[in-house]
């Protein structure tokens, strides 16, 4: 207790100690013609205003790497009800952080008030803590300098002014960004405490920027991953997420095996990565994932999700089948058990979840030939991602090249071509009870025990 005391207050002094340097357009680089119309716009507006406004955050880190930033982020003085004084369109969210939203045209900026980092036990501030030291809430306005130091690395403690073309810089990340150097600011173990996430933020940024950790910010990690379980599902579930979907998924999966943080940072992925088949064929999916995103072409999450967890599927699958179960209602059952275990783990939200299992589910009718089926099969909605997924199968050895190749050539055949295609004689894959009970041949699929 009284170490962890002292350490804050060490974290503490060594931000404060750091001080601000104020760097000009001509030594970073950065031109305002790299940002867009509408950042410029509403940090002009809150200035007019009379406000302090900056660009902050991993938009100018990304800037001084040379790399087009994902969305931007602005930081004001201003309170969230004085910001949407000055936008018409724009509107309060958020609970744990109050941010206020400003749209113009398809763009949104999201514009944060300055906060504070320290005093925590002081009274009748809007935050909150729980046992284990995290922060539940925390609504604590502060000044520019506070703000950067409740940031979490020192490269996305950067704030830019479009309009004097200045970078302030408090805590030495213009220098971590030369050095490719992820930095916590304060003391690490503090920090992620706090927040565990930031854990799970050090690997992402790590792999996506291809940056070190810094050794004081690594060290903590190990003992500390397990406070990842004290996070709200629907936030690990965001930050995982955000790191599947960064376009470094792969490097970023690597990084968490290599630093032994996979076990409890990314439950679901433990048992995946621990079985050589299944790896093989989760990194071809992450691969796959990655260059579609650096590609800018759209990924589904929930293909790879069904990616990520099908070998645990499969594997419940097979001895399901071994021990006499038919095939389809096997793999019924076996949906539901992994499903139901990674519900307590990491619950993946509906909207992911039931297009997930329609993909498990149109696997084993692939593999039925003859009569109708390979007609009404081509014509299921999910029949692109469920072929895609086969593709993965395929190429992961898990299954025959030739069937996925059947399944390449079939919906571009012509109607004769489809007709030599079809096998003769070929035993449905325990699909006969389910036909006598009509079903809907569309509707055989995974949403229904979902
Ligand atoms: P990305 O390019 O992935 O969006 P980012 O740095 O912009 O990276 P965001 O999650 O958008 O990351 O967060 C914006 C900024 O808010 C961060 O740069 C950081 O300064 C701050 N921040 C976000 N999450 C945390 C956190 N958990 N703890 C401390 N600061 C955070
Ligand atoms: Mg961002």
């Amino acid at each position: 207790m009284i170490r962890k005391l002292i350490k804050r207050v060490f974290g503490r002094a060594d931000n404060h100690k750091m001080g601000l340097q104020v760097i000009p357009a001509s030594e970073h680089g950065i031109r305002v013609e790299n940002l867009t119309t509408c950042a410029v716009k509403v940090t002009r507006t809150l200035q007019e205003g009379g406000f302090k406004a900056y660009v902050v955050g991993g938009a100018v880190r990304d800037l001084l790497l040379g790399q087009r930033p994902k969305d931007f982020d602005v930081a004001t003085d201003a309170t969230p009800e004085e910001v949407t004084r000055l936008f018409r369109r724009s509107r309060i969210i958020g609970r744990r952080f109050r941010i206020v939203h400003v749209m113009c045209g398809a763009e949104t900026i999201e514009v944060t008030t300055f906060r504070a980092n320290q005093n925590v036990e002081d009274e009748g501030v809007d935050r909150v803590t729980d046992e284990t030291g995290r922060i539940v809430r925390d609504n604590v306005f502060g000044s520019q300098e506070d703000d950067a130091s409740r940031r979490d690395f020192t490269v996305n403690a950067l704030y830019y002014d479009p309009q004097s073309g200045d970078i302030l810089d408090y805590c030495n990340g213009v220098r971590d960004v030369q050095n490719r150097t992820l930095r916590m600011i304060g003391d690490p173990d503090t920090r992620y405490r706090e927040d565990p996430v930031r854990m799970l933020r050090a690997v992402r940024f790590a792999a996506k920027l291809d940056f070190h950790i810094d050794p004081e910010t690594r060290a903590p990690v190990a003992e500390l991953a397990g406070l990842i379980e004290n996070i709200p599902s629907s936030r690990l579930f965001d930050e995982m997420l955000k790191l599947l979907l960064s376009g470094h998924a792969a490097r970023s999966l690597h990084q968490l095996r290599a630093e032994g943080l996979h076990h409890g940072l990314l439950p679901m992925l433990d048992v995946v990565l621990e079985q050589p088949r299944g790896e093989k064929f989760v990194n071809a999916a992450l691969h796959n994932t990655d260059q579609r995103i650096q590609q800018g072409k759209p990924v589904s999450p929930a293909f790879l999700f069904a990616t990520l967890l099908w070998h645990e599927v499969l594997v419940n699958w097979e001895a399901r089948k071994r021990a006499g179960e038919k095939p389809f209602p096997a793999l019924q059952s076996a949906m539901d058990e992994v499903g139901d275990r990674q519900e307590t783990r990491l619950a993946i939200p509906k909207r992911f979840s039931v297009p997930m299992r329609e993909i498990w589910a149109m696997q084993p009718r692939f593999e039925q030939r003859s009569g109708g089926r390979p007609y009404r099969l081509v014509e299921h909605p999910r029949f692109r991602a469920a072929y895609d997924f086969l593709l993965l199968r395929a190429e992961s050895g898990e299954i025959d090249a030739e069937l996925a190749d059947w399944w390449t050539r079939f919906p571009k055949a012509d109607e004769t071509e489809r007709a030599a295609m079809l096998l003769r004689d070929q035993p449905a894959a325990g699909s006969k009870p389910r036909r006598r009970r009509r079903r809907k041949p569309a509707a055989a699929s995974g949403g229904q025990s979902a």
